[in-house]
């Protein structure tokens, strides 16, 4: 297809999801990628030992949204798949996000059960909390308590998980996973949480198969895209159509205010002629040098009995440009903030340019934000586009 009307930079849940409901309104759509294939970070495949696999991490969809949930269905069936996770402190697996199981897991009967009394009382009514909450209570036990996890745990996962000390991190990445005050055990809460029946990737050949729609994979659009003085060029001819951009924005504008920064991971695959490696799915190690958590895939699937496992360890490290590093997740601190908003005033003084995405928008979307923010702009392009014609 070599005449389209908007061109979408990233096949990932933004820039696929984008595409679907343009094409669906009449519009003929370019995706580029520069991976080798489609999907993002979702992407999924059968490993060499029949064990499906996500290559990129572990990933749940969930969400509260029902509309969310219905536009998901049409492309795909899905099961129902609660998340269970744990920890590994003081040589004790324990839930994440942790709860009364923890309590009693580290406490003499009678001090934890003292302990669930005193939360319950100075968070009345309350099922959850922040870490940073509980380490203000009035409660001297409760206080102890979130020391206790705050030392073993928070700090130094923060710590290995972005590289800098639990004091310079935006705190809505030490209240990600608070505490909870029940032995409920699912990772999520949301009423909607599934996973694909056969594979995310075939969601997302489902996704794309429409004739408006082409994906031109390992094709870096930065070789093709410029912007010059507020306008975008393709291919050096001036490019006055849509851009749906779900790549990093500090790389669209030649990182003229500097590189924004992110973490990334080096994933380390075991497989082992052993039936379990852990007790769930999802482990976090602490208290480990190095790695943060160790994912074992076929707890992730268990209909689809296989006798051995194939496993991954997460080592977070530095995210350099250029030497084939994937950006991760941003680092969000006060001063990345205000750079990003330098490169967003650009970004949004272009007309015709559409920023959707976890990296575009550098923030840590779960999966369901990242389809409604697509979906959003995509809304915006279909009324602009509208109104101007
Ligand atoms: C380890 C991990 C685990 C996660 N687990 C969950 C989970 O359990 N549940 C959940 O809801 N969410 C999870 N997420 C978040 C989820 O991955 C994202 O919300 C979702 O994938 C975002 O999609 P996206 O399209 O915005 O970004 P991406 O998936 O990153 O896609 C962006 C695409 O743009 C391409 N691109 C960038 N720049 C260029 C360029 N110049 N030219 C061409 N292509 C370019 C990239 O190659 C990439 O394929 C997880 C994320 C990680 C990292």
């Amino acid at each position: 297809m070599d005449n389209f009307d908007v061109l979408i930079v990233g096949c990932g849940l933004s820039g696929a999801a984008a595409a679907r409901m343009l094409a669906d309104n009449g519009y003929k759509v370019k995706i580029l990628d520069r991976r080798s294939h489609i999907g993002g970070n979702m992407y999924d495949y059968t490993d060499e030992f029949g064990i499906l696999v996500h290559k990129y991490g572990p990933h749940t969809f969930h969400t509260k949204s029902k509309e969310l949930f219905d536009f998901i269905c049409r492309y795909a069936d899905w099961e129902d798949y609660h998340l269970r996770c744990g920890a590994v402190v003081n040589g004790i697996c324990t839930p994440t996000p942790f709860n009364y199981q923890t309590i009693d897991d580290f406490y003499p009967p009678a001090k934890a059960d003292d302990l669930k009394q005193r939360i319950e009382k100075a968070f009345p009514n309350r099922k959850t909390a922040t870490v940073l909450e509980a380490l203000a209570c009035e409660d001297e036990a409760v206080r102890e308590y979130a020391q206790f996890l705050f030392d073993n745990d928070y700090s130094l996962y923060t710590a290995k998980q972005w590289g800098v000390p639990a004091d310079k991190i935006d705190l809505s990445v030490l209240n990600r996973v608070p505490l909870r005050f029940s032995y409920e055990s699912d990772y999520f809460d949301d009423p909607y949480q599934v996973m694909p029946k056969k594979s995310f990737t075939d969601f997302f050949v489902s996704l794309l198969n429409h004739k408006n729609i082409s994906v031109a994979l390992q094709t870096d659009a930065l070789a093709h895209l410029a912007v010059r003085e507020g306008r975008m060029y393709l291919d050096g001819e001036l490019w006055d159509k849509p851009v749906v951009y779900t790549g990093a924005l500090d790389e669209l504008f030649d990182l003229q205010y500097g590189a924004l920064p992110y973490r990334s991971l080096s994933f380390y695959w075991v497989h082992e002629d052993i039936n379990s490696k852990q007790d769930m799915a999802v482990v976090a190690y602490p208290q480990e040098v190095g790695f943060t958590r160790i994912v074992e895939f076929k707890k992730m699937f268990p209909k689809r009995t296989v006798s051995e496992t194939t496993y991954e360890m997460e080592y977070p490290i530095p995210y350099k440009k250029g030497i084939r590093q994937e950006p991760y997740y941003p680092v969000l601190t006060e001063e990345s903030k205000a750079q990003y908003k330098k490169y967003r005033d650009l970004a949004d003084k272009i007309p015709n340019l559409y920023c959707c995405g976890r990296l575009a928008d550098f923030q840590y979307y779960n999966m369901d934000q990242a389809l409604e923010k697509a979906l959003k702009v995509s809304c915006n392009l279909l009324l602009k586009e509208h109104i101007s014609t």
